[in-house]
């Protein structure tokens, strides 16, 4: 019998009303609220440098870096073939190119490697662009920008290790660190049976020689492994303190730093994290032994910041990427962005993002400034607990909505949605999650109270300005006042105060954003923001702003 013919070859239908891909855009020059915070908080003069990060993480080139490095996750060797072990992991290409990108603008160390005047609102600029394109190499450009101020504290060691940390180049070969033209730096704090209560630290130092010791036990999550050399808390005779260990001993032997595995986590792909096991490593003592939580503070400190920062920048990606499908998708014959209940949705989220982005960039200029200015010192202290708790919350909530603006297309994995998504939650674990932080945040405004007098200072900047801002920031502070009473009463009164701490530190965040939205940004951004988070004209999902804001001033702001 003779075969059917197969018909000739022709297109089913034609492809339409799909946006175009996102990619070779300029992620600065298309962020209203960030270019104009970049000047605001004392680094105009890097806006050359800012704006050309903007368009190389922008570029086609760049977004596909970011793809390739979490499809191929980075493979753990714990041994060669003839039985030695290795304890090394192998990335793809792109998360090199990746993690080159940002070294070479020094995210990991401008205000160290250029201590200028607004150096830490440049990178943190910077740093919110980068996390855009890529989430998971961040982390040890993170870290390794969070060390320096604990490395000072001893001048011996930061001798030893500073001109590597102040280099631009990245250096991937895995050889003592002497011997590189660049070094990355970690920290490894958690262990199995405790994350937030590293005082349960089993990890043991023993003495080996005048400030060295041998380091015995596990971490239970150690990232970025293929740094250079790591911070690591452990229990020495006088109790927990902080070391540094390197990958590589002075004698140029591979340290006893034994990886178990890599974890396979949610999001954050592209950045290995392991189980590690020190088997007698050698390590420098930092600091003092017996003060290890509080010589490694800074160091959190910093890389606080940088939770909020991170988070900012999923914000602000989720939000790009809603507003971009929706101007060129059609639906019920109009575009989506000109559909009244989709141009609430989207005003809301622009809002979000706006909020999130001015906060962490007044922040980062308090870190410019702390080191002569007390007050600003005061409300870094506090400021960073606040903002990385609700900025971390709000991340994962804006990133869902946005997906949902792009339908089904937002689920699929070629888009970079699903990677916000599982990346979102993460920055509120990281460094202390949410409930730790907010007690942090109640020890700060009990044991420095100028924190939080500094902190209702910057709120009240803006006093007169706004009869909602105004309210709110009454009620706020008679919700203070209670919670000094009870916080200065007897123990139980105490206790009983923690109960209240997340609800404070999201009063008190969005009392900032407030002050910072009506003194900076435009007024129809500050009074939607106003009207809705503060006033209470709001629902519990977004795309739920009152009637009488303005969503064409809003939109046309975001879309710049
Ligand atoms: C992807 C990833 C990478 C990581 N990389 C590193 C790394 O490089 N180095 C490192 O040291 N760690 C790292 N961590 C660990 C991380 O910092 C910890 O997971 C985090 O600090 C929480 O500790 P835990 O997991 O032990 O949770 P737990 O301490 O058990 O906390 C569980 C929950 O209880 C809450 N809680 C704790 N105490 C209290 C309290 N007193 N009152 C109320 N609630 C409380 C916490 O907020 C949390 O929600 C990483 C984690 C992840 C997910």
């Amino acid at each position: 019998m003779r075969k059917p013919a197969l018909s000739p070859a022709r297109e089913t239908h034609q492809i339409e009303n799909q946006p175009p891909p996102l990619v070779d855009y300029n992620l600065f020059c298309s962020d209203a609220a960030l270019r104009e915070a970049l000047r605001r908080e004392g680094a105009a003069w890097a806006e050359p440098r800012v704006e050309e990060f903007g368009r190389l993480v922008g570029t086609r080139e760049a977004i596909e870096w970011g793809f390739q490095a979490n499809e191929h996750p980075p493979v753990l060797h714990t041994h060669d073939r003839f039985g030695n072990r290795r304890d090394e992991v192998e990335y793809h290409p792109a998360w090199h190119q990746l993690m080159r990108l940002s070294v070479a603008h020094r995210l990991h160390n401008l205000p160290w490697a250029e201590p200028v005047e607004g150096a830490h609102v440049a990178r943190a600029a910077m740093a919110l662009l980068a996390a855009q394109n890529e989430a998971g190499h961040f982390c040890p450009i993170s870290m390794t920008y969070a060390v320096a101020p604990v490395l000072r504290l001893q001048p011996n060691l930061a001798g030893e290790w500073e001109q590597g940390l102040l280099s631009g180049e990245y250096d991937p070969r895995f050889r003592p660190a002497s011997e590189k033209s660049g070094i990355l730096f970690g920290m490894a704090l958690t262990e199995k049976q405790g994350g937030s209560d590293v005082r349960a630290n089993t990890t043991r130092a023993e003495q080996a020689g005048e400030g060295e010791y041998w380091i015995t036990g596990h971490k239970w999550f150690c990232s970025a492994p293929m740094c250079d050399a790591f911070l690591v808390l452990a229990q020495a005779p006088r109790g927990l303190s902080c070391f540094l260990l390197p990958r590589w001993t002075p004698d140029r032997k591979l340290n006893h730093f034994h990886l178990q595995r890599l974890k396979r986590k949610l999001g954050n792909r592209s950045n290995a994290s392991s189980e590690v096991e020190f088997d007698g490593a050698w390590a420098r003592l930092v600091g003092e032994e017996g003060r290890g939580v509080a010589t490694i503070i800074e160091m959190v400190h910093h890389t606080r910041l940088d939770c909020a920062i991170g988070s900012a920048a999923l914000m602000r990606q989720a939000l790009a990427q809603a507003l971009h499908h929706c101007r060129h998708r059609c639906a019920f014959g109009r575009r989506l962005v000109e559909q009244p209940l989709m141009r609430n949705v989207l005003a809301d989220l622009s809002i979000e993002s706006e909020a999130a982005t001015v906060l962490t960039m007044r922040l980062a200029r308090a870190f410019d400034a702390r080191p002569a200015d007390r007050r600003e010192h005061a409300f870094a202290r506090l400021a960073t607990a606040v903002a990385k708790y609700w900025i971390g919350k709000r991340a994962a909530w804006q990133v869902v909505e946005a997906l949902e603006c792009h339908g089904g297309n937002g689920y699929v994995e070629e888009s970079i949605l699903p990677r916000l998504y599982r990346e979102s939650p993460l920055n509120s674990i990281w460094e202390g999650s949410g409930n730790v932080i907010c007690l942090d945040m109640l020890r700060a405004m009990r044991k420095e109270p100028a924190s939080l007098e500094s902190v209702r200072e910057e709120i009240r900047a803006a006093a007169g300005a706004d009869r909602r801002l105004d309210a709110y920031a009454a009620s706020l502070d008679r919700d203070l006042a209670e919670w000094e009473r009870l916080a200065h009463g007897p123990e139980s009164d105490v206790l009983n105060s923690e109960a209240e701490a997340r609800r404070l530190a999201e009063r008190m965040c969005l009392a900032l954003e407030g002050s910072l939205l009506v003194r900076h940004s435009s007024p129809p951004v500050a009074d939607a923001f106003c009207a809705s988070r503060l006033a209470g004209h709001w629902g519990h999902a977004f795309g739920t702003l009152p009637r009488g804001v303005d969503l064409a001033a809003i939109l046309e702001r975001a879309m710049k």
